[in-house]
């Protein structure tokens, strides 16, 4: 591949939830004339809408019309205070054909595997909004191609959660993306979504449009990604949650994945992976305010500024396991323990062991937790306690540790020399 100085950038639902949104993308890519891959996701809550109408389906077989309705007047509104009268029939007829196929398809497909026919379904999100921004920035002279995500992003057909295939992956990116780059400034494609060896639609897991970004810029092996977001930058804790929050102005790739193994949820987690084995910076900037900084992500050693990182996790269940015979939490009884939750895919948050206690915190699922329980309960007593909170504290002082638990009973505490971690019960 011989393509250089390419960027990649992705634009989330809510940088194009209305025509002002979509206006002020094209804004933004008109600031700099560059090389660029554009990843869009589905327009402001799309999603949610098509997850709503296919859980109605394969509920009840009922096709919720009044949502699907909903759907069809949100984007062809966006569509007229967008284009002119004359210019807007031809994206209309094309979203008016989307929906259409988007309507056949869910109902002639056998209602027999959930996760297929959601991918099949909530992908349209992705290629609606795909379709409306391309044909925006082209009548805008900002002439772009936009390219299948389906045929570009080659997956296993793990439906909802796709695995990457890297080698087809690589394959496409250079034979379809590196030849209209030669002659066009910007490719678009969507976020969220991949396809199977034999074209069939497949997602990423919800918010995956970052790790799609991600993926086309390790294949692109591109300057840099860029996310453009509603928030300045990254922040050291969700503002909803605590007061005076600060941003942080770069983080190490290292620093970012432990952010998000503890649970910050403002990068997708599989994202930071495929960029930092290149080395490919991770901007993070407002598209409210597009000159400011905002954040980087990348090789450098230190994080900057070095504050205390606050990370909550709600909702977490408290299981504590011991052998039914008395016998001590050693090397095999852990290796059993630990061999049932990776069966029933629980992650594990926090864990702390006694003698002949093992307690771990995971996240609360009603529908994991009682074949998790059963499995255990074959060889070992288990006692839970619900409704409770993990705090995560990263580079963490006295000052903050008080502020965010104040005088909450701590349930477990455990540091490290640069983690503090306290589960207490939800306020
Ligand atoms: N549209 C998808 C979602 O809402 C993917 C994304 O936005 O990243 O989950
Ligand atoms: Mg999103």
């Amino acid at each position: 591949m011989k393509m250089e100085n390419i960027f990649v950038e992705k634009f989330g639902g809510a940088s194009v939830n209305s025509a002002e949104a979509v206006r002020n993308v094209f804004k933004i890519l008109s600031m700099e004339q560059k090389k660029r891959v554009i990843v869009v996701s589905a327009m402001g809550k799309t999603t949610n809408k098509l997850e709503d109408i296919v859980n109605k389906w394969f509920n009840s077989n009922i096709f919720y019309d009044e949502q699907y309705e909903n759907l069809i007047e949100y984007h062809n509104n966006i569509i007229e205070n967008l284009f002119s009268t004359k210019e807007q029939e031809g994206t209309k007829a094309k979203i008016s054909l989307l929906f259409q196929e988007l309507k056949s398809k869910l109902i002639r497909l056998p209602r027999n595997d959930y996760n297929f026919i959601y991918d099949s379904i909530v992908s349209f999100g992705e290629r609606i909004s795909t379709t409306i921004v391309s044909d925006f920035l082209n009548a805008n002279k900002l002439t772009n191609k936009l390219v299948y995500a389906i045929d570009l992003i080659k997956t296993d057909n793990n439906y909802r959660d796709a695995n990457v295939d890297w080698a087809n992956t690589q394959k496409a990116v250079e034979e379809t993306i590196v030849p209209i780059l030669e002659h066009y400034d910007t490719v678009i494609t969507q976020g969220f979504i991949g396809g199977t060896k034999e074209n069939l639609a497949t997602t990423l897991g919800r918010e995956g449009s970052d790790y799609s970004a991600a993926i086309l810029a390790h294949c692109l092996r591109s300057n840099s990604m860029t996310i453009w977001k509603d928030v300045p930058g990254l922040l050291n804790a969700d503002p909803k949650r605590v007061e005076n929050t600060t941003k942080l102005v770069s983080i190490p790739f290292k620093e970012a994945i432990e952010l998000s193994f503890y649970g910050a949820s403002i990068i997708h987690p599989k994202t930071i992976k495929p960029l930092e084995n290149l080395s490919i910076p991770l901007y993070i900037k407002s598209f409210v305010k597009p000159e400011d900084e905002g954040s980087v992500i990348c090789a450098n050693p230190e994080l900057n500024p070095i504050v205390p990182n606050y990370i909550f996790k709600d909702n977490q269940l408290l299981l504590s396991i011991s052998p039914k015979d008395f016998s001590f939490i050693d090397e095999k009884n852990s290796a059993s323990i630990f061999e049932i939750f990776a069966r029933n895919k629980v992650k594990v948050n926090l864990m702390q062991n006694s003698a002949i206690s093992f307690s771990v915190s995971v996240d609360e699922n009603r529908n994991i937790l009682p074949q998790l329980l059963e499995d255990l309960q074959k060889d070992y007593k288990v006692r839970y306690n619900t409704n409770l909170q993990l705090i995560t504290i990263r580079h963490y002082n006295q000052q903050a540790i008080d502020s965010v638990l104040q005088n909450r009973e701590k349930i477990i505490e455990q540091k490290s020399r640069t983690t503090a971690q306290f589960l207490v019960n939800m306020q």
